[in-house]
């Protein structure tokens, strides 16, 4: 998956956000059309997750994601939806393109993670709107410490019968600019908090997102090693290297470079301390596919998912 931020500017402040913080001196800035293109066609990848900042502050989201659909890319817009109502008379629903919606919590809980009143109630009118018009929507749910089980699982419930597609879940990265890094999960406690809230029950009762064995690797059942090479971003200042989450190394402005072997001798569970608490789908769930290919019981857990149909890798 190619990750696109064509800009890293937002209409939030959200406390826990790596991103506005980091880019603060170029958030004025925006990508070029053309180079976003020309980025995606660059890395090669079917799927290209749009996000930022807040995309649909591109002036320009419109003509991108209806050129990537035109090109047959599976898109996935990544957003707080604040302005998502204005937008969709501009974007045609399609198979290829989903929006993902940022949703940390029920109403009260996600008002709060994202410093704002009333971006819940916001973010779900505009949801069930584009569910009514045929749109594929998602939701995205970060997990932090005080994250609540009854609470998740009211949202889970509430979008599952809205009819979103599908809940993608990850315990949030611990971005060094954060100025509380007390808010964050360490990696023990993620496999805790996910043991208790991705029960063999709600497991049944949710349709989650992820791919089929990324829950037993939240809840510490399974083990990998990063794989983010196969999810390069690209922002407004170039390629992230080495990841979405990190850009120790700068920016670069050949993706190529994101595929050196030495690279990734120096990033990964163990090998880096900004990789400790890191449990993100960029780096993560490519490797489960990965290793699927050379181990046939992890392939035969990630078929039986997709066929039962409770990961949406499946409806892709
Ligand atoms: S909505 Fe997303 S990009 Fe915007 S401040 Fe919050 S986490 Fe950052
Ligand atoms: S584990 Fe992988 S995705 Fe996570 S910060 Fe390290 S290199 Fe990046």
């Amino acid at each position: 998956m190619t990750m696109l931020e064509p800009l890293e500017a937002c209409n939030l402040t959200c406390e826990r956000c790596g991103r506005i913080r980091e880019y603060e001196p170029v958030l004025h800035c925006m990508l070029p059309l053309d180079d976003a293109l020309r980025a995606v066609e660059q890395s090669g990848a079917p799927i290209v997750s749009v996000a930022g900042g807040e995309p649909t502050m591109y002036p320009q989201l419109p003509e991108l994601l209806n050129e990537l659909i035109k090109r047959k890319y599976f898109v996935y817009c990544c957003t707080n939806a604040l302005l998502l109502e204005k937008l969709l008379p501009q974007v045609p629903p399609s198979k290829y393109l989903c929006w993902v919606i940022h949703l940390d919590g029920m109403e009260d809980r996600h008002d709060v993670a994202v410093a704002r009143r009333d971006v819940w109630r916001v973010a779900m009118r505009a949801a069930k709107k584009a569910l009514e018009q045929g749109y594929r929507v998602c939701c995205n749910s970060t997990l932090f410490k005080g994250s609540q089980k009854d609470d998740l699982y009211e949202l889970y419930e509430t979008v599952t019968k809205m009819g979103f597609e599908g809940i993608m879940t990850s315990a949030g990265y611990d971005f060094a600019m954060v100025p509380d890094q007390e808010v964050f999960l360490k990696r023990q406690e993620s496999h805790d908090l996910y043991a208790d809230i991705l029960n063999d029950g709600a497991l049944r009762r949710f349709r989650f997102y992820n791919n089929p064995l990324y829950p037993d690797f939240l809840k510490g059942k399974r083990h990998y090693q990063c794989t983010a090479y196969s999810n390069p971003t690209y922002t407004i200042q170039g390629w992230r290297k080495p990841c979405y989450p990190l850009a120790s190394e700068g920016h670069i402005q050949d993706v190529n470079e994101l595929f050196d072997a030495s690279l990734w001798e120096r990033y990964g569970v163990g090998k880096n301390p900004a990789c400790a608490n890191c449990m993100m789908h960029c780096g993560f769930e490519s490797a489960m596919i990965l290793k699927a290919f050379s181990s046939p019981r992890e392939m035969a857990v990630l078929v039986k998912g997709i066929v039962s149909n409770k990961s949406g890798v499946g409806a892709s």
